[in-house]
């Protein structure tokens, strides 16, 4: 890959809405090469790589039609996907909680 300058921003297709967005709008979620399906905030860990939207229903729907086991070629855990469930709660919050910026305490 040649360097540019005026990159375009990486964009990556959601594997439940099949929307293309920026990367920073969704989640990547990685197979392990030890064969574990995680949440991958950094985007940096080892292993295949599929991506949901960050916000919405998307990563719930990736789960349950089997559109991420697929994108993944593995059959995820329950255990994995408890924890995918809960992550999505973590992450939503994180954002809520940066998009908000100075406008604590107005409720
Ligand atoms: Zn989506």
């Amino acid at each position: 890959m040649a360097p540019l300058r005026a990159r375009p921003i990486p964009a990556r297709t959601c594997v439940a809405c099949r929307t293309t967005r920026p990367k920073r709008e969704l989640v990547r979620i990685v197979r392990t090469p030890a064969g574990r399906v995680m949440e991958d905030p950094s985007g940096r860990l080892a292993g295949r790589g599929a991506y949901v939207c960050v916000g919405g229903s998307c990563r719930e729907t990736a789960l349950e039609k089997g559109a991420l086991a697929r994108a993944l070629s593995v059959s995820i855990p329950a255990g994995d996907r408890a924890k995918l469930m809960a992550a999505a709660s973590r992450t939503l919050a994180q954002l809520t909680m940066n998009d908000e910026g100075d406008d604590r305490g107005k409720e």
